[in-house]
């Protein structure tokens, strides 16, 4: 079914991964299908009738010349470094068209420790409409080429059904995998790691290993700036879950912020907020930092801290321009920085909408606040109307620009769960495919989804993320 495979990880040595096959499970059936994930991987729309889809992307029908693989990594979690971690519940089915295909939640691995091997329907579908919405927002992603679903109880806090949902990604390889050589004093596999990195992902760094750890360093730093701007919450930043090139990866108690906080998170579990929105900035930091201390064998300590030191006006570089737009600044003035700070505060002070509110900028964003804050937004409004007179693009310009930059339609957190509902409890998948399609064109109106703009209605109950998924 599949054409243009090939095999490139899963040609280096068994030190890197163990081959092993997929457990399938019991009555499978499609839950969702994204047809333009399926594009990446060279397959139409068909495919998802074909009769051996389902058979391969369980994993139960080999994909021909592959050798499944679970891969070995091992990372910092919150803090604390563990020794060993690896696709506990992940399996590389295949290849094709660059695109690594890999199951989540295939079953049992050298690397389960005390877990199941499953993931659960729930986390299959808020990472599977998260991939598609953030790739759609154009942020860096692994994709999510379908969810199957099943008859088979797995037990978390209560009992769930277990589900797989396929994963498309470049690479797989993560700051962890380069953690786990360098903390077993394997540098020769270390070094080839990073050679298998740089000769696949990063060929214009061939020869020019400080050149590739630098731009490890500001591919990480923009994607977190993308992620602040609009508002996306990893919850476990964890550097097992930190992609080496600079994609988002790992989804699990992610959430977009929707009332501005600066200390939002979402994970429930992560009680200190160490991987809170406002630091997310700094998480990524540390991680290259820890990334630095596992390339130390290889590297000079000052080619590492030379790449650190691009982190910073990276992220502000990106982080700026990105706010710049978002605000409907044509032109670059000093004060700007004070407008954006000001702004981020009214925001954070006022508790407010963080997408809805720059939607509707360009229009009349007051009608958003509560009357108790709309003194403290026109004392803001009245500062950037002031800005605004030094611009050059006419209001309609301006209106049009900002729209192509700050997005309606966000996978709010209740989006997912009203989702994920319907498919729990009435097996019914079509709101997972509906929300996929308005989250496709975030910066599209479809007036007839304005719905899907709103937050939450103030009494709705509050939903519960955590890690165990
Ligand atoms: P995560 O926090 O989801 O990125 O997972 C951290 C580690 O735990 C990874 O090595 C996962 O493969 C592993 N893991 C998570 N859930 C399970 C599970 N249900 N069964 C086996 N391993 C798991
Ligand atoms: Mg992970």
């Amino acid at each position: 079914m599949l054409n243009n495979t090939q095999r490139r990880f899963g040609n280096l040595p068994e030190t890197f991964y163990s081959a092993l096959s997929s457990q399938p499970f019991a009555h499978p059936h499609l839950v969702a299908f994204s047809e333009p994930a399926a594009a990446l991987i060279g397959l139409d729309a068909s495919a998802q009738n074909h009769p051996d889809f389902i058979s391969t992307f369980t994993g139960e029908k080999p994909v021909e010349g592959f050798q499944p693989y679970a891969a070995v990594y091992s990372g910092h979690q919150f803090g604390g470094y563990v020794p060993q971690l690896g696709d506990g519940r992940a399996l590389t089915i295949g290849e094709a068209n660059g695109w690594e295909i890999q199951l989540k939640g295939s079953g049992l691995t050298p690397y389960s420790r005390f877990g199941d091997g499953r993931a659960v329907l729930r986390s299959c579908i808020r990472e599977y409409l998260c991939s598609e919405a953030m790739a759609a927002l154009g942020i860096p992603t692994t994709r999510a080429l379908c969810i199957i679903g099943s008859d088979e109880p797995v037990r978390r806090e209560q009992v769930e059904r277990a589900a797989m949902m396929t994963r498309l990604s470049p690479s797989h390889i993560r700051f962890g995998s380069f953690e786990y050589f360098a903390h077993t004093n394997q540098h020769e596999a270390l070094q080839q790691l990073v050679d298998f990195t740089i000769e696949h992902h990063f060929p214009a760094f061939k020869g020019d290993e400080a050149g590739w750890y630098t731009e490890v360093v500001e591919r990480t730093a923009r994607l977190i700036a993308d992620w602040q701007l609009v508002g996306f919450t990893h919850g476990v930043l964890n550097t097992d879950n930190m992609s080496i090139l600079g994609i988002t990866l790992d989804y699990g108690p992610f959430a977009f912020m929707e009332a501005f906080d600066a200390g939002f998170t979402p994970n429930h579990s992560d009680e200190g907020g160490r991987y809170a929105f406002e630091q997310q900035p700094a998480v990524g930091m540390w991680n290259l930092n820890m990334l630095a201390v596992a390339l130390s064998p290889l590297l000079s300590s000052d080619a590492l801290k030379e790449g650190l030191r691009r982190y910073e006006p990276a992220f502000l570089a990106r982080f700026e321009a990105g706010m710049r737009a978002k605000l409907g600044l044509a032109e670059s003035l000093p004060e700007d920085r004070m407008l954006m700070r000001d702004t981020i505060q009214l925001l954070h002070k006022t508790r407010m909408d963080y997408t809805r509110f720059f939607r509707a900028l360009p229009d009349d964003a007051s009608t958003l606040f509560k009357d108790e804050h709309q003194a403290e937004y026109a004392e803001w409004a009245k500062k950037y109307a002031a800005r605004l007179t030094q611009e050059n693009r006419n209001a309609q310009q301006r209106k049009a620009a900002m729209h192509t930059v700050n997005p309606k339609y966000i996978l709010r957190t209740h989006l997912a769960e009203a989702a994920i509902r319907k498919a729990e409890d009435e097996q019914d998948f079509s709101e997972i495919d509906k929300l996929r399609r308005i989250l496709k064109n975030p910066f599209d109106e479809q007036p007839e989804y304005a719905d899907y703009a709103l937050p939450p209605a103030d009494d709705a109950p509050e939903i519960c993320l955590s890690c165990s998924s």
